[in-house]
């Protein structure tokens, strides 16, 4: 059932756009330079093994995630690049499956790290670790004040072997740099203390994908990309460096059409009542595919190239629209939610701001119901 053609409901993967962003990206970067691909959260919900492996053949270098479990889950797909766990781990159990399986993992304070040192001995394993400092996102990592301390002790403990360390803005999609620039400024005293002691330096990253696209003052030895990969910018100042294109679409098929009285209601709770006889399609895709149900009476979809509005509550698996411009609809048709549709184009960044989120929670939020289709 891999084909759209069985399908009521589909995510389509254009695995060209996503090796034309990978090459974009890379023509930004120094020859030095490394791209981590970003493929947490099932790869934005693009499918997280397709796309690592797409992205590794066209010269990213390296993958991240944000679990373990999103770790195993490429190493037993056969991926065998660097992958980094960007999220902690804190119990016995997941040092030990991390070093099995030969993830690198995230470091974010002296206590963790002895922890691990601890695991580590008693099993006999190494681990690469990238220690995380927190230079003013505050959320994971050491202060960053603190981080030659934490560096000198991971260097002595003999089971860790010191991979990177990192940091990550709060703010780089912001066309004010202030509190971006702060935060490399401090990134960078933390690291010339580091150098001071006379440590060799590991890896060093800071960038997302805004920084990426904003300098390669940002880039050092490695970017962490993910939204961009995906073919959308983190901000609309950031459009003009490169050419990216959406990797994702959306589709449904049409379920049924049928005609409907002036004043007839639609859907749960009569949220729209027909002002007029219209022409209905049901679509068979709904809120338990990703569709957010806040979208109700505001989404706009492409039918054979033309805007067409959505009416009435979104259900859980069926969404309703006004196709009185298309008279001869027919079931089976193809509805564009998300995508290119001849001359109409419809982004995740257009659900994003009718919901006042952001184009990363878009993309995460189609589920698994919808099979994710590369063509
Ligand atoms: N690095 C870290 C630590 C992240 O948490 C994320 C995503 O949230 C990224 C990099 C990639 O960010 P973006 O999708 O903005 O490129």
């Amino acid at each position: 059932l891999s084909d759209t053609v069985c399908q009521r409901a589909w995510v389509e993967i254009d695995r060209g756009a996503l090796i034309h962003n990978v090459r974009q990206l890379k023509g930004l970067l120094r020859p030095e330079t490394a791209l981590m691909a970003v493929v947490k959260a099932d790869a934005y919900g693009h499918g997280a093994i397709a796309v690592a492996e797409t992205v590794l053949e066209a010269g990213a270098t390296w993958l991240a995630v944000a679990t373990l479990q999103e770790g195993i889950q490429l190493r037993e797909a056969g991926i065998a690049s660097p992958i980094l766990v960007l999220g902690a781990i804190n119990t016995p159990g997941e040092v030990d499956a991390i070093a099995r399986w030969q993830l690198q993992s995230t470091l974010c304070n002296a206590q963790q790290a002895l922890m691990f040192a601890e695991v580590l001995a008693q099993r006999q394993q190494t681990l690469t670790v990238h220690l995380n400092l927190d230079t003013g996102m505050s959320r994971l990592g050491t202060p960053w004040q603190d981080a030659t301390a934490f560096v000198r002790l991971v260097a002595q403990l003999p089971s860790l072997k010191l991979g990177g360390i990192y940091s990550h803005f709060a703010t780089a999609d912001d066309p004010d740099p202030t509190v971006m620039n702060l935060q490399q400024e401090y990134f960078g005293r933390a690291i010339a203390q580091i150098q001071a002691e006379g440590i060799s330096l590991p890896l060093l990253h800071i960038a997302n994908s805004a920084a990426t696209l904003r300098d390669c003052a940002f880039h050092y030895d490695l970017v962490r990309v993910g939204l961009a990969l995906y073919g959308l910018y983190p901000s609309p100042h950031l459009r003009p460096t490169i050419d990216l294109k959406p990797v994702l679409q959306v589709k449904a098929r049409v379920a049924q059409v049928k005609t409907i009285a002036a004043g007839t209601g639609i859907s749960y709770g009569y949220k729209y009542i027909a002002d007029r006889d219209m022409r209905l399609a049901v679509v068979g895709i709904g809120y338990a595919d990703g569709v957010p149900r806040n979208l109700s009476n505001r989404l706009q979809v492409s039918v054979r190239g033309q805007r067409i509005p959505q009416v009435g509550a979104i259900t859980m698996d069926q969404l309703m629209l006004d196709v009185t411009a298309i008279p001869d609809l027919q079931p089976g048709e193809v509805v564009t939610l998300i995508g290119t549709d001849e001359e109409q184009v419809i982004s995740a960044d257009d659900w994003a701001e009718s919901l006042n989120t952001i184009s990363w929670e878009i993309l995460c939020g189609f589920k698994h119901r919808l099979p994710r289709i590369f063509v």
